[in-house]
């Protein structure tokens, strides 16, 4: 009788479970045939725009490095492709176009010009004291006209700030950490002290050990004297630097904006007045003072206008040394 019984729950469970399989299997089969909604197709091309300038002049026989474009779309990712050659040993105009696809087909294309030519001569904008409530600004001067500058950074002023002269191709170099002269020129030691932990800062936002440099003052400063003890530590300075590996840059053209300049107009004034054709031009500025930022874009302007190129610095740029006073 128990056997009996065994088998005939068995049996009971095994039509069960079989039933809802075969239900199941049916149902999921009808459901799967079932049409799925239709995608609505992406009809809306990608947005993209141009990093640096839509016309960018370069000297001939220098590096031309491209700052590619910003694109996104609504719907998807995006595929950007490039087309076309600086040949930097021609004069000439090239035109770069990069054109940006999405998942549907959209498509959209926008250009850059590159013009080579033989300069009237090089412009360095060079900006110190930096970052300040003014530096957000001048990026985005700079980068309508696809111009590369440097910053010399000190300790102070937002991160995100140095981050961006970075990102936006430019210079980042040393300037001073504290700038308190009674401190950095007392001795070498401080010297030091300060100027590595400004690389530090910059090695941590930007990742990169810069070993540019420019001194609190210039190279030819007298206010050194004052803390210094007697020992001539400009001229001790200069060398060292030198030793350790650094690059030290001064100015041969200086916007006066730390002094006796206090408008855009003597700002501009004074940095066109002294631009050296045939040669290189290293400008001061201080991208602290709002009238000095102020004349940058018709500083731009006039030096293009009369066949000058800007270049950022590097080691191997001219470095517009002083005369060592102390
Ligand atoms: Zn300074």
């Amino acid at each position: 009788m128990r056997v009996r019984w065994s088998r005939i729950v068995l049996l009971i469970l095994t039509i069960f479970t079989f039933g809802i399989y075969a239900v199941l299997t049916i149902a999921g089969v009808a459901m799967n045939n079932q049409p799925k909604p239709p995608r609505i197709p992406d009809e809306t091309p990608p947005t993209v725009v141009l990093k640096g300038g839509e016309i960018v002049t370069v000297a001939i026989n220098a590096p031309y490095k491209d700052d590619g474009v910003d694109a996104y779309d609504d719907r998807s990712e995006v595929q950007v492709s490039s087309n076309g050659e600086v040949d930097t040993t021609k004069e000439g105009e090239y035109v770069i176009s990069y054109t940006v696809t999405d998942e549907d087909g959209n498509a959209t294309t926008i250009t850059r010009t590159v013009k080579v030519v033989q300069p009237t001569g090089i412009v360095h904008l060079t900006f110190d004291d930096g970052p300040g409530p003014y530096t957000a600004g001048l990026l985005d001067v700079l980068k309508k006209y696809g111009v590369k500058a440097t910053f010399f950074v000190t300790g102070g002023g937002d991160d995100v700030l140095i981050k961006r002269e970075y990102e936006e191709g430019h210079t980042v170099a040393l300037h001073s950490f504290s700038h308190d002269y009674s401190y950095v020129y007392q001795n070498m030691d401080n010297y030091f002290a300060d100027l590595y932990a400004v690389q530090d800062r910059v090695k941590n936002i930007t990742g990169q050990t810069s070993m540019l440099i420019r001194f609190p003052g210039g190279s030819s400063n007298t206010v050194s004297r004052l803390y210094d003890g007697g020992s001539h530590i400009m001229s001790a300075l200069a060398n060292e630097v030198s030793k350790r590996g650094f690059t030290y840059f001064d100015w041969n053209i200086s916007a006066g904006d730390a002094g006796s300049a206090r408008t855009a107009d003597e700002v501009f004034n004074r940095v066109v007045s002294a631009l050296k054709p045939g040669g290189s031009s290293v400008v001061l500025q201080h991208d602290i003072k709002d009238f000095s930022v102020a004349a940058v874009e018709r500083i731009i302007q006039h030096c293009t206008a009369n066949g000058y190129v800007f270049a950022p610095l590097d080691a191997s740029s001219f470095t517009a040394h002083h005369g060592i006073n102390n």
